[in-house]
């Protein structure tokens, strides 16, 4: 980065940039982007922030995955009010030491993660920083009457997931423990060999940590059919989530541990490395999957998704009276509070 400077650096990355739609009367380059919204559509806007040893580790994160998860969880969040991603703005801080191929593979994701999803980076800003901080803003649009908000759960509603939980948390555990996607040993113990059959389901559960999925289309499609009551996205766990998405909606939730979609290779790398899968999937952060609350008949939910070529979602609970706090309810009836997961700073 030293030899290229913020200027040059600019544009080089204007240069390689993909094309931009027309609704961007002026994109980079300007001093500020100008965007046309749609008739009738409001704004939703969101940023998030990934900061390098905290949020993600060279060690076994590839800058690609770090542009790709970057705009994802972003991606995730407009998906949650049932809204279309349409712009991004990305604020990058470097070191000066970084090298420029780092920094062209974290835009190939983000580029690769917006063209995916119909986004066009339309700005952004870089800055020299003690660690590698990447910040997008993504903004979007939909009607307003359409939009999905986390407080109008209601008393007798079902809970429901758009997909399997606790594979990206399983992924960290195996990355943590030093499983690599593309080894046979586990790394610095050679002896460690690990099992053929368990392979696949460490390169599954890593992909899900290093390259999650934003279920935005989902999210539209629920929000546009009426269906959702509230919605909130899983980027901190179920039972952290689900506690936010009750505070808003000023209710309370039940959960049945035996309806909580966990996927056999997330259960096979949690025995690897010792962990329990259902702890995995309340508390484990980044399955990017949407939690919604719905009085529709569960054959209408379903197949709303199917029919769209979605993966059918899994009812995992039920939203109660306030009184009733969040309860998590074991496979023989027995009743436990729902811890409330991972939290910033604590
Ligand atoms: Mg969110």
């Amino acid at each position: 980065m030293r030899g290229l400077g913020e200027f040059r650096l600019l544009r080089r990355l204007r240069a390689k940039s993909p094309p931009l739609p027309p609704a961007v009367l002026a994109g980079m380059g300007d001093d500020a982007a100008v965007l046309q919204p749609s008739p009738g559509f409001a704004l939703v806007a969101t940023v998030d922030v990934l900061v390098e040893g905290k949020d993600f580790h060279w060690e076994w994160c590839p800058a690609e995955a770090v542009g790709h998860k970057g705009l994802t969880v972003s991606l995730s969040d407009v998906g949650a009010m049932g809204a279309i991603p349409r712009y991004a703005l990305v604020a990058l801080g470097l070191p000066a030491r970084t090298p420029v191929k780092r920094v062209d593979a974290l835009y190939r994701g983000i580029w690769e993660a917006a063209e995916a999803s119909g986004v066009a980076v339309v700005g952004g800003d870089l800055s020299e920083a003690p660690c590698l901080i990447l910040s997008v803003t993504l903004i979007g649009e939909g009607e307003t009457d359409h939009l999905i908000r986390r407080s109008g759960a209601k008393v007798g509603e079902t809970i429901w997931v758009t997909g399997p939980l606790g594979r990206a948390a399983a992924g960290l555990c195996a990355l943590k423990a030093g499983y690599r996607p593309e080894r046979s040993a586990v790394k610095g113990r050679r002896a460690t060999h690990i099992p053929p059959k368990a392979r696949k389901a460490i390169r599954e559960t890593i992909r899900a940590q290093l390259y999650p999925v934003a279920r935005y289309r989902e999210g539209r499609i629920l929000a546009e059919a009426g269906i959702a009551t509230a919605m909130i996205d899983l980027s901190d766990g179920l039972a952290s989530d689900l506690t936010r998405l009750a505070e808003e909606s000023r209710v309370g939730a039940r959960i049945f541990a035996d309806r909580i979609p966990v996927d056999p290779s997330t259960r096979q790398v949690a025995e690897l490395v010792g962990l329990d899968p259902l702890r995995l999937a309340l508390g484990g952060g980044e399955d990017f999957e949407l939690l919604f609350t719905s009085g529709a008949a569960s054959a209408a939910i379903e197949d709303a998704l199917a029919r769209k070529g979605f993966a059918r979602p899994h009812a995992v609970g039920e939203i109660c009276p306030t009184d009733e706090r969040l309860t998590l309810v074991g496979p023989r009836g027995r009743q436990e509070p729902l811890g409330s997961g991972f939290e910033h700073f604590r």
